[in-house]
């Protein structure tokens, strides 16, 4: 789960890490109220999204008096933000308003797992406020990497080491490292990023940017993190998917996939792409679904105007294929099978859950095996569009 800007940074308060004084407004008022109450200008405006890359998309603002206050709140609240990270746009619903800051330099930080490592890692750059991505392809060397001992910790000589290699002031920037990587741990995080991280021109460390991104399995221990999702930011059907614990990643083609378990996912995905097609998505109902949850997965799956033909992949074990196929005619009951739905299935009753199938008078393709499921899906995804 991501988490924007501004509650990043009330995070990253608590741990003692610098931001600049700051609030959230969800509206032009309240905008004017917390400039009042921050009693200075020039402000920063800053549009809180799930996407960085905003201060190339106008999203970032600086302002000098109430005038452009206004007109900077305006240009953003109720709008859609659309970055090179997100080319369809975000809405904005509430902006980040917090006291300019002098910089002298900016530099990147953040800490997360390198599954190649299979370790927390802590990378740094000087070369700040570009995205990590282009400094990596442009410049690698200048992005320095400390990896990090699970059973340690972030050791303090490994952050005054990067201080000195950054040229920031070492006491304060090894507390601020370190603070983030308690942060990282405390919070179950996949991603913290500090990006840009500057030094001001009195010569203070401080976080301008704050990126925080919690593991979705662990949030059942951050009941106060999970309450602060932002459901505006994430696709309706990704929303809808979660609400029956489903599983579901929107990609960009016309195959809609459903299937049980990650591995089969990616076998599914491969196959698809083997076949000539490109997958529009994929749902993974998990082990253990019931009738209920087939029948909501596949409605999910109907409601994406991408998808032309329908792959459902799935190996009966927990599972059975009877009930399955029991889920399949439900859901066709509810709603209207406008494409084709090509079904293979293996395991636990099959036999039974053909029959099912076949008796229900509905248009389903039976697939022998998976390859034959994934060239089917591909030919008749392409004759419907
Ligand atoms: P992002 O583009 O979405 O990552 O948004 P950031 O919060 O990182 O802001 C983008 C850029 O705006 C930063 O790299 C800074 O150069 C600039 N910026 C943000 N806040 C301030 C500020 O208080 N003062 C100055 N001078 N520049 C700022
Ligand atoms: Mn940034």
């Amino acid at each position: 789960m991501k988490l924007h800007e501004h509650q990043a940074k009330e995070v990253f308060a608590r741990y003692g890490i610098p931001v600049p004084d700051g609030k959230v407004a969800f509206s032009l008022k309240e905008a004017k109220q917390v400039a009042e109450e921050l009693g200075e200008f020039p402000l920063v405006v800053k549009a809180q999204v799930h996407c960085g890359g905003r201060g190339k998309a106008g999203g970032v603002k600086i302002v000098k008096d109430m005038d452009e206050l206004e007109k900077a709140v305006e240009g953003m609240l109720g709008k859609v933000l659309k970055t090179f990270q997100c080319p369809d746009g975000k809405p904005v619903n509430r902006v980040w308003i917090e006291k300019a800051t002098a910089i002298d330099k900016e530099f990147y930080l953040s800490i997360t797992l390198d599954r190649a490592r299979s370790k927390p890692v802590l990378m740094a750059s000087a070369a700040g406020g570009m995205e990590i991505e282009e400094i990596a392809k442009e410049n690698p060397e200048a992005i320095i990497i400390e990896e990090i001992d699970p059973e340690l910790g972030l050791m303090p000589y490994q952050a005054r080491k990067l201080a000195f290699k950054l040229g920031l002031p070492v006491k304060d920037f090894s507390k601020m490292a370190l603070a983030l990587y308690k942060i990282y741990t405390d919070l179950d995080a996949s991603l913290v990023e500090i990006n840009p991280l500057v030094l001001d021109k009195e010569g203070r460390v401080i976080a301008l940017d704050a990126k925080l991104e919690v593991d979705d399995n662990a949030l059942f221990r951050h009941k106060d993190i999970e309450e602060m999702e932002d459901e505006t930011q994430i696709s309706p059907l990704e929303v809808e998917a979660k609400k029956y614990g489903l599983n579901y990643i929107k990609l960009s083609g016309n195959i809609g996939c459903m299937v049980n378990g990650a591995g089969l996912a990616m076998a599914t995905m491969d196959i698809i792409k083997l076949a000539g097609g490109e997958p529009a998505n994929f749902l993974d109902v998990g082990g253990g679904a019931n009738v209920e949850q087939i029948a909501n997965a596949f409605r999910i799956l109907m409601a994406d105007e991408d998808v032309k033909a329908v792959f459902i992949n799935i190996f009966g074990g927990i599972l059975r294929c009877d009930r399955l196929a029991q889920g399949l005619v439900e859901a066709g009951k509810m709603v209207e099978l406008s494409v084709p739905i090509v079904v293979r299935m293996e395991g636990t009753n099959v036999e039974e859950g053909k029959k099912i199938l076949a008796e229900s008078g509905m248009n389903f393709v039976n697939a022998e095996d998976m390859w034959d499921g994934a060239r089917k899906a591909v030919d008749l995804a392409q004759k419907g569009s």
